[in-house]
């Protein structure tokens, strides 16, 4: 199962929309064509429109970057740099959940990346944080299927440490790599197990209330496909992360999504937009509900903020430790 793209569109013999020169990318949907050099000036173009049309980012905030050195993330801090660095108090994060011969090398390019773009970074480990590391924790979970998947606790894990530590430099907005493609399938993923609920976390924007105990997650690349990502990456000549996928990711659901979303903007272009288009519609409907049930409160173990009395952390990692 593929678990990134490995190439963009192009048609051959088509030209350029803007200038006529040979187009390297196509854009299916539109259908558009584009050079390289237009291809990279319209990407930014739109995740500058992204940012403005949903007030991802102001001047004069405090930013956190999430960098994995995956291509998103790295993308994402590229642009959010390029387009904040004068205006914007800009840091990253980089998170290393102790999966060998995995992120232990995609961690370096997210490193040398900061370096390259003057951006001050920290490095938290899952270990240091939690006691244990995602290497562990597969370990158990081959022993007892009941435990979950591995994705289950890297995810929730991560999220819990980004939000602490974008409280702790009293970050303003927290920045991830999330595209469209990413959107989609957490979109698809909830309507397939029937939780609405989880639809309020989704979004360019994160949070149904404002509350100084979770920092707004923004995710910039919101409107720009996985496909284009990448292209945008190599065209740009942005160094990242392209070797294995993640080893414990192959039990992850979201592959199949991945999958089956392909195939469907494969034989209706435009799927991925209808998609999140179709989201945004129904969010506000369902943004009202979940606020008036949502109760912010503290977790009894850790004090971390969750909505019932014992975060998602805790509760997976005491499943583990029993
Ligand atoms: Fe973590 Fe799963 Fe992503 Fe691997 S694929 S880094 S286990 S969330």
């Amino acid at each position: 199962m593929r678990c990134k793209p490995t190439d963009w569109d192009v048609i051959q013999g088509e030209k350029c929309k803007i200038c006529g020169k040979r187009a390297e990318i196509s854009l299916i949907y539109g259908p558009h064509h584009y050079c390289k050099q237009h291809f990279l000036y319209l990407t930014e173009k739109r995740v500058k429109r992204t940012i403005r049309k949903y007030s991802l980012i102001k001047p004069g905030e405090k930013i956190l970057l999430t960098m994995s050195g995956g291509k998103d993330s790295s993308v994402a801090a590229y642009l959010i740099n390029k387009i904040f660095s004068k205006s914007c108090e800009i840091k990253a994060l980089l998170i290393d959940e102790g999966i060998k011969g995995y992120r232990d090398k995609s961690i370096e390019f997210a490193k040398k990346n900061c370096e390259e773009w003057n951006i001050n970074y920290k490095v938290i480990k899952f270990e240091e944080e939690y006691g244990t590391t995602m290497g562990k924790i597969q370990k158990m979970i081959m022993k007892d299927h009941s435990l979950g998947n591995p994705c289950s606790f890297c995810g929730i894990m991560r999220r819990q440490l980004m939000n602490k530590y974008a409280r702790t430099v009293k970050a303003d907005k927290l920045v991830t790599g999330h595209n469209l493609d990413d959107e989609c399938q957490s979109i698809l993923m909830n309507v397939c197990d029937n939780k609405p609920e989880l639809f309020v976390r989704l979004g360019p924007k994160s949070g149904i209330i404002k509350t100084s105990e979770f920092v707004t997650r923004v995710k910039p690349l919101y409107e720009i496909s996985e496909n284009e990502v990448f292209a945008y990456a190599n065209f740009a000549g942005i160094k990242y992360y392209g070797g294995e996928c993640c080893p414990l990711s192959h039990k992850a659901k979201r592959n199949e999504y991945r999958e089956t979303i392909n195939r469907l903007e494969k034989a209706y272009p435009g799927t991925k937009y209808s998609t999140i288009n179709f989201f945004e519609r129904i969010k506000n409907m369902l943004k009202k509900d979940a606020y008036s049930e949502f109760r912010l409160k503290q977790c009894e173990l850790c004090s971390e903020p969750c909505s019932t009395g014992i975060c998602k952390v805790c509760e997976k990692l005491n499943a583990i430790r029993k």
